[in-house]
């Protein structure tokens, strides 16, 4: 069989033994799309069927989490983790809380992760998990049972030297605090490294809040800078306006770009005059707000319910709310209004026909598994001062952020340029990500 069609039947036979989870099909199948070089020059891999046993979680829990609202109804969601490979290091990925979640888009997120903690250099493993549950709309203490009701099912397969979770998507400071709280009390330790992301008095990490947009800030930078170019005087547009969103505002503005536009769910902002941030940020940071409010309080933005945000022109597009945000019919607006850069720090945001533009337009596209890795490779940050008792400072961290986003960079560029494929980041990404595994793996026998 010629290599392209060994691939394309583990494809098939991943489809096959995972029915109705589009979103892992194609989170697998970008990846096994880059591979063919690989195996030429690995044979190994072949061997060992490397591809067949990554594309397989090594262990998935699903769970029921029963829990009160706050006149005593009683509400049932599913929770689930899925530990997809430990070649590099203890599991390690994020807990997503939102409606849309199911087993097939955990899977997606969690097979995504054993390639970006790959690329990080440290050693951490790949896992994703979550729940159905929706944290909008609902007070501070049904987020509480909800979280405690979560907890007393996961705690039994998590540990600092076996899985390590996180946030994402609906699970920030509040959350981690609850999940940890209730960790504690199940197992009467005081286990830090357990959980990332959590408040800097108990235990937290200096920058991890900022970590995925500040990194995914920096990953375009080294973009732009491998075209003489930067960050001044730039147009961005950065969608979504949570966690990520937010620090990717941040540091673009401190490079010398301009954000006019954000979203959320139910539409999109624009303020030519460039997003008050720290109206964004006490919207949705403190008062759980809409991002319509923004208007209450600067009267010459506009506000589209339901709006593209795609439809405004910039340089350059931080995707930074939820995976498929960007199709293909929304990349050729993008390049056709002059989009010069596009850092997902979402995953997966675009749609492959999307991904297909971009690359065939060859403007500078960094993928998600390496251009939003500075979340997790500060949550390891994070587990390494959890482990020596210690708590480094804000600019030394930073520091650090921002040599392994340089790294992650110069990797995968380098990989692609090896591989027959220079300057394309997503066959970069996926090649120097998948090897270490797959060496590692090989080296740990048949497990
Ligand atoms: P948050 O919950 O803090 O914010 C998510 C933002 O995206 C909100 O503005 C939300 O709007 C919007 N959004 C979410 N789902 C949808 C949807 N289906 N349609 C439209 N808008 C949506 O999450 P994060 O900022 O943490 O995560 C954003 C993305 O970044 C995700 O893809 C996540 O996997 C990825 N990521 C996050 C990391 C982290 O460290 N947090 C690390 C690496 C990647 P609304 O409030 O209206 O729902």
């Amino acid at each position: 069989m010629a290599l392209t069609e060994k691939i394309e039947a583990i494809y098939q036979e991943v489809v096959k033994r995972n029915p109705g989870e589009a979103e892992f099909h194609q989170a697998v199948k970008e990846v096994l799309d880059s591979l063919g070089p690989v195996l030429v020059k690995y044979p190994e891999f072949t061997e060992a069927k490397i591809i067949r046993r990554v594309c397989e979680p090594e262990r998935q829990l699903i769970f029921r989490v029963p829990w009160q609202d706050d006149n005593g109804e009683v509400h049932i969601n599913r929770g689930c983790r899925v530990q997809f490979n430990s070649a590099l290091g203890p599991y390690k990925g994020g807990l997503r809380f939102h409606p849309s979640v199911y087993l097939g888009i955990i899977k997606f997120l969690g097979f995504e992760q054993i390639f970006k903690n790959s690329l990080t250099g440290l050693p951490m493993g790949g896992a994703k998990g979550g729940s159905d549950f929706d944290p909008k709309g609902k007070s501070d203490n049904e987020v509480m049972r909800f979280c405690q009701s979560f907890m007393t099912e996961l705690w039994r397969i998590i540990g600092e030297h076996t899985d390590v979770p996180a946030g994402d998507i609906g699970v920030g400071g509040r959350e981690i605090g609850y999940l940890f709280g209730q960790y504690k009390r199940l197992t009467n330790k005081f286990e830090a490294g357990v959980i990332t992301g959590k408040g800097l008095i108990y235990g937290g990490a200096q920058v991890r809040t900022e970590a995925t947009g500040y990194g995914c800030t920096y990953f375009v930078n080294e973009m732009l800078a491998s075209r003489g170019d930067g960050f001044k005087g730039k147009k961005v547009v950065v969608s979504g306006s949570g966690n990520v969103a937010i620090y990717t505002h941040e540091k673009v503005t401190q490079l010398g770009g301009k954000v006019i536009a954000m979203s959320d769910s139910n539409g999109v902002i624009f303020d030519k005059t460039g997003v008050n941030l720290e109206t964004i940020k006490l919207l949705k940071e403190v008062q759980r707000r809409r991002i319509k409010d923004y208007c209450e309080y600067h009267k010459n933005a506009q506000y589209t319910p339901n709006g593209n945000i795609w439809d405004i022109p910039c340089d350059v597009a931080f995707p930074s709310a939820t995976e498929n945000e960007i199709t293909g019919k929304d990349a050729k607006k993008l390049v056709k209004n002059g989009c010069i850069a596009v850092g997902e720090g979402a995953n997966m945001p675009t749609t492959p026909e999307g991904v297909h533009v971009f690359l065939n337009a060859g403007i500078l596209y960094g993928p998600g598994k390496a251009a939003n890795a500075g979340g997790v490779a500060t949550s390891g940050l994070e587990m390494q001062q959890n482990a020596g008792r210690e708590a480094w400072g804000f600019e030394e961290t930073d520091i650090k952020l921002q040599q392994i986003m340089r790294n992650v960079y110069l990797q995968c560029s380098e990989a692609a340029e090896e591989f027959g494929s220079p300057g394309n980041l997503v066959i970069g990404a996926n090649i120097a990500g998948f090897i270490k595994v797959a060496r590692a793996m090989i080296a740990q026998g048949l497990v």
